[in-house]
C-alpha cells in the first residue's frame, strides 16, 4: 500500500511529466526506476501514458512482485503551468535556435515545430525566446473528465496542483466523493499568502478521513524551475508551513531541480515522509534514454539504474535518518 511507503519514510517519487505524453520516455524511466528502488510514479492522465509505465515496470519487476508499486496521476485547478504545452509564432519566430538548445525534452524540432508529446510546458524556450515567437496552450485535465474518470481503478493516488484557490475546492470535493485511493495536493507559494494557504489546506483537510492526504509542499515556480536553488528553499519553507499546523496529512517534498531537497529539509527540522523528483531525476538518465540499445543492452541498462539508485538511496537516506 502507498501508505505502508509514506508510513515507513521510503516515499521516492518520480515525476515523470504531468504533461509528458512521450510514450517511449515514460516506459523507459519508469523501467529504470522502479530497477533502481523508486515505486511511486507520477505520470501524465492519459490511458496510453499508464500502459506506456505499466509496460516499462512489467520489464523491470516481475508481476507478482508489484504489488507495492503505485502510479498517481495529476489534475489541475485553472492555470496550472504544469499543463501547459507551447506553440512556434512562425511568423515571429526568427530562427536563432534558443529555444532548440534550452529544452530538456528535446520538444522543438529542428524547423522550428513544437513536438507536443515531448513537450511537458516548463516554459524554458519562452523565457528564453527574445522575439515573443513562443505561446502558451493550457491543457487542464479536470476530475470530472469522463476519459480520467476510466483510469481511477488503475491508481493508487490522484494529486490536484493547487494554483488557482477559485476552483480547488470544488476539484477536491469531487474527487473525494468519487476516488477511493489516496489523495494529494501540490501547493506552492507564488500564489499564495501563508495564512491563505494554511486556510484552504485546513479545509480541504476537513473533507478527509485521517492520513488519506498527501500534502507534496512544491518550489516556487511550480513548475520548469531552473537548475538553482531558490525553487528548494521555496519547497521546504512550505513544508514547515505545513508542519506547523499539525494536520493529519502526510508531508512531502517538491524536489524536482536538483539532489539537495531532502537534505535542506532535513537540516530545517522538517519531518517529511518523501520526496518528489521530475526534471533532475530525468537530466541525469536523459543521454541513455535516447540511446537506442537501450532495451537490448543490459549493460547500460544496469549502469542507468545505478545513477538512478544513487538519487534515490541518497534522498531516502536524508528521510529515514
Ligand atoms: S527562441 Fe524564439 S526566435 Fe529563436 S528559434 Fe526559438 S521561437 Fe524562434
Ligand atoms: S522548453 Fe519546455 S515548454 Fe518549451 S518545448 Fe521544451 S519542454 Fe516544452
Amino acid at each position: 500500500m502507498l501508505k505502508k511507503l509514506l508510513e515507513e519514510k521510503k516515499c521516492f517519487k518520480l515525476i515523470c511529466g504531468a504533461g509528458n505524453e512521450n510514450l517511449e520516455e515514460v516506459e523507459k524511466l519508469v523501467a529504470l526506476y522502479a530497477k533502481a528502488g523508486c515505486r511511486f510514479f507520477d505520470l501524465c492522465a492519459s490511458e496510453e501514458v499508464l500502459k506506456s509505465a505499466q509496460k516499462g515496470l512489467d520489464f523491470a519487476i516481475p508481476k507478482d512482485e508489484q504489488k507495492d508499486y503505485h502510479f498517481c496521476v495529476s489534475v489541475g485547478t485553472e492555470n496550472d503551468p504544469h499543463f501547459s504545452k507551447v506553440t512556434i509564432n512562425s511568423e515571429k519566430c526568427k530562427r536563432c535556435e534558443k529555444c532548440i538548445k534550452i529544452c530538456p525534452q528535446n520538444a522543438i524540432s529542428q524547423y522550428f515545430k513544437v513536438i507536443e508529446k515531448n513537450c511537458i510546458g516548463c516554459l524554458k524556450c519562452q523565457k528564453a525566446c527574445k522575439h515573443d515567437a513562443i505561446l502558451t496552450v493550457r491543457l487542464n485535465p479536470h476530475p470530472t473528465n469522463s476519459l480520467l474518470f476510466t483510469l481511477y481503478s488503475l491508481l493508487s493516488c490522484i494529486e490536484l496542483h493547487v494554483s488557482d484557490e477559485t476552483d480547488a475546492e470544488e476539484k477536491w470535493d469531487y474527487l473525494c466523493k468519487n476516488f477511493d485511493g489516496m489523495l494529494s495536493i501540490c501547493i506552492g507559494r507564488d500564489k499564495f499568502s501563508n495564512e491563505r494557504i494554511l486556510s484552504l489546506i485546513k479545509r480541504l483537510v476537513e473533507n478527509r478521513e485521517p492520513y488519506t492526504m498527501i500534502i507534496q509542499a512544491d518550489g516556487s515556480p511550480m513548475s520548469g524551475g531552473e537548475d538553482d536553488f531558490n525553487t528548494t528553499l521555496q519547497a521546504v519553507a512550505m513544508a514547515e508551513l505545513i508542519q506547523s499546523a499539525n494536520l493529519p496529512v502526510y508531508l512531502t517534498l517538491s524536489g524536482g531541480t536538483n539532489s539537495k531537497t531532502a537534505e535542506l529539509a532535513k537540516l530545517c527540522g522538517v519531518d517529511f515522509r518523501g520526496v518528489a523528483v521530475g526534471s533532475y531525476a530525468r537530466k541525469i538518465v536523459k543521454e541513455y534514454i535516447k540511446r537506442e540499445d537501450f532495451w537490448t543492452n543490459k549493460a547500460i541498462f544496469e549502469e542507468t539504474s545505478k545513477i538512478a539508485a544513487e538519487l534515490i538511496n541518497s534522498t531516502l537516506h536524508h528521510i529515514e535518518n
